[in-house]
């Protein structure tokens, strides 16, 4: 596949007209894998030359993102808005040699040719009249620039995952390659581009499958070699529709802030359309990725984006990384959440007490603004919940009345830990006959919640006072209860 004397050059190069979309991240990484695993290069090429939709705030968040991906490219960052005066140079060269020409149908007039061939069952083209006119005698302001399709060939290109693929080039009409001699329109800016930075496999995405044939022709006009084309799937929501936003978060900057692990989702994004030796093994870090990492083992049908999956995968990275840095990560999810606001108990030991109870269970790192939230503030709660199996009021009562008294008379002086306070109220819960009656009530009134850690090490965390404080709110709320 690929020739071992000649180095491999890659690129990415996607506009600034949005956030980085997963997709594109997932192009940018194919491309990537590839270049790393031949020892390649990697370039990244901005393509703002469509001045009303580019937008710096997007190239910001496309670099961002795909350095927070890790996905580094090598060398400067490419600009097409920086390189007008090579494109015009090429479009003047292929004006001279009526490669190309000027065309001055207005937008109603091949709206209506459009029409006319739709409804005659026709592929849509125009073959231009202009074709060969004279373009010194008009106005050029309201000329765009066509290539001068004089093809009539069958156009077949070989793609790396998709193997031979075909067009009748006569099809294509004599398409527009640029608005202005300063204003490229991306087929042609494409081909000069990857001419000059020496591309040798062209790796996007498959919706651009009907822009290579037109490359390829102007590659031919403008004698420069054909590189090696291989279109990736589609990334498909799990309803099997292209990815969008209907389906959930679709740019790189959503899944990091839901607190989603660059590790993790370079790992999710690799395997999506593509499988290593074991495909049975999906935990793959970067250097495995990079060794195994071969087109040939692209799969050429759409690749479901499955959240659920990129969940799983997220907590087995979210356990892989230490308590500390994992503490250090979640901390600004409790600070933007407002927990750690003028909190003097709050420690870092403390959160970090926190933090080791739920690395167990966090899928991402926002859960713990939902799963910990008790830790912070507490929580209000229905208050029949607090009723083990068929317990009444009064039995609920005489219980947090029991656990009110044990827990004020826990001499401070004995170690105030999960293990001292098991020791002290698992007993008295034994004597109940069914230890639940009064375990589930505490760990109720502790956490508001039907699922969370233990109440022992919940009490640990939160300490004496603001336990006491629990079992009063409860006691307050069972008051208000009728039987
Ligand atoms: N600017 C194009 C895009 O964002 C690049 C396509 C290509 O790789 O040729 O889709």
């Amino acid at each position: 596949m690929t020739n071992k004397n000649k180095k491999v050059v890659v690129r990415i190069a996607p506009s600034p007209t949005g956030a980085l979309h997963v997709g594109t991240a997932r192009t940018a990484l194919f491309n990537y894998l590839f270049a790393k695993h031949y020892r390649g290069k990697f370039i990244l090429r901005i393509e703002d030359t469509d001045k009303e939709r580019s937008d710096k705030k997007w190239e910001k968040d496309i670099l961002d993102g795909l350095r927070w991906l890790g996905i580094d490219w090598d060398g400067k960052i490419h600009h097409q808005s920086k390189r007008i005066k090579i494109y015009k140079k090429y479009l003047d060269k292929m004006l001279k040699e009526k490669k190309a020409f000027y065309c001055w149908h207005t937008k109603e007039e091949l709206d209506k040719e459009r029409g006319e061939q739709t409804k005659q069952k026709q592929a849509p083209r125009h073959i231009c009249s202009y074709r060969n006119k004279d373009a010194t005698k008009k106005n050029l302001k309201d000329a765009i620039i066509r290539f001068k399709n004089d093809t009539k060939d069958t156009l077949k290109f070989n793609d790396l995952i998709r193997d031979e693929i075909k067009f009748e080039s006569e099809n294509f009409g004599d398409f527009s390659i640029a608005k202005s001699l300063t204003e490229p329109l991306y087929n042609f800016a494409v081909v000069i581009d990857d001419y000059q930075m020496k591309v040798t496999h062209i790796i996007r995405g498959e919706d651009h499958i009907p822009n290579t044939p037109r490359q390829i022709l102007l590659q031919q006009a403008l004698g420069m070699p054909m590189p090696k084309y291989a279109h990736l799937p589609l990334i498909l929501g799990s309803d099997k529709s292209k990815l969008s936003k209907r389906h959930g978060a679709t740019s790189v900057t959503e899944y990091k802030k839901l607190g989603y692990l660059p590790d993790a989702l370079f790992n999710f994004l690799a395997i999506l359309g593509w499988r290593g030796k074991n495909d049975e093994k999906e935990i793959l870090d970067r250097k495995e990725i990079i060794q195994e990492f071969l087109l040939e083992d692209v799969q050429k049908s759409g690749a479901i984006f499955d959240v659920e999956k990129l969940n799983w995968m997220n907590g087995e990275y979210i356990r892989k990384i230490s308590l500390k840095e994992l503490t250090q990560l979640s901390i600004p999810y409790l600070t933007e959440a407002g927990y750690l606001d003028g909190i003097k108990r709050n420690t870092l030991q403390k959160i970090q007490k926190i933090i080791a109870l739920e690395q167990t269970r966090m899928k991402k790192l926002l859960d713990i603004v939902d799963t910990a939230d008790f830790f912070f503030k507490q929580n209000d709660y229905d208050i029949t919940k607090l009723l083990w199996k068929d317990m009444r009021k009064l039995e609920l009562q005489n219980i947090l009345f029991s656990l009110d008294d044990i827990i004020k008379n826990i001499d401070l002086k004995s170690s105030w830990d999960k293990e001292n306070l098991e020791k002290i109220i698992m007993p008295e819960a034994e004597k109940l006959g069914d230890r639940g009656k009064m375990l589930w009530p505490l760990r109720y009134a502790l956490s508001g919640k039907d699922k969370s850690p233990g109440p022992f090490e919940i009490m640990e965390i939160i300490g004496k006072e603001a336990t006491i404080a629990v079992i009063k709110k409860a006691q307050n709320k069972i008051a208000k209860l009728q039987k």
